[in-house]
């Protein structure tokens, strides 16, 4: 059986009064699917594992991830976060390949393929989001773009096995344009049989739907076949909102 995530990306928003809400708005209900990871700001990250552990129980834990992690392990880079660094403040996850990092600070292909290597190697579970402009898709080019992106990876030293892959069309990203159930499950099935055709690996990872996702659009997209849960910007700042996305898986 796939793993099944929700995984909340606070991008540069919140603060320890949102992290001690949201954590305990999460955990006084129980019973959620879905393993839910928080990406909160790097600063956050010790925080929240330690509140994590405090709120943790036999069932429920909440899982810490981080929002982007350095190519390399250490040296000169100022300013720059190693995953060993993240993995000893408790983070299990971490987000590659946003597009707000491809397009706001020019991360490319090959860049992304090195920090994915470089943090699987330190254990952590990669993230990795693909996904096409507008203007890609209305040129038809969206499975060739998301293939593409994909395909850098794989190219690079890492295990296609332990992926998980976000699907973010960059037009739907903050815009409130969500795609359609349709037009997300197409690409999902494209990308799950892609991965099978290039390691096999296509039925065993967790392909995850993310672009303004919201309490009233979750359950429909988390009900497609080749969806196995959702990454969450904007209503991932709002407990309420984002316990209901939780609950939707
Ligand atoms: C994101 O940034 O990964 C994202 C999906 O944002 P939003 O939910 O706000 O569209």
């Amino acid at each position: 059986m796939r793993q099944s995530l929700v995984i909340a990306n606070w991008k540069l928003n919140g603060d320890l009064a949102l992290l001690d809400s949201m954590m305990n708005g999460l955990s006084s209900q129980t019973g959620y699917v879905a393993d839910v990871v928080i990406c909160p700001p790097a600063v956050y990250l010790a925080a929240m594992q330690q509140r994590s552990l405090a709120t943790a129980t036999d069932s429920f834990k909440l899982h810490v991830g981080a929002q982007n992690c350095s190519e390399h392990t250490q040296g000169a880079f100022t300013g720059e976060l190693a995953p060993q660094m993240l993995r000893e403040v408790g983070c299990e996850y971490v987000i590659l390949g946003h597009s707000e990092r491809r397009n706001l600070y020019a991360e490319t292909d090959a860049l992304i393929a090195q920090k994915v290597a470089t943090a699987q190697q330190q254990q952590l579970k990669v993230v990795l989001c693909v996904g096409e402009s507008l203007e890609q898709r209305e040129q038809g080019q969206t499975l060739d773009v998301v293939t593409a992106q994909i395909a850098a990876v794989l190219a690079a030293d890492v295990d296609a096995s332990q992926l998980i892959i976000a699907y973010e069309p960059v037009w739907a990203i903050g815009t409130g344009k969500t795609a359609t159930p349709e037009q997300a499950q197409e690409v999902h099935a494209a990308i799950r049989q892609f991965l099978n055709q290039h390691s096999g690996v296509g039925e065993h990872i967790a392909l995850l739907y993310g672009g303004s996702v919201k309490a009233d659009n979750a359950a429909v997209l988390f009900a497609q076949p080749d969806i196995d849960g959702g990454l969450i910007g904007g209503a991932s700042l709002d407990v309420e909102q984002f316990r209901a996305i939780c609950s939707a898986v």
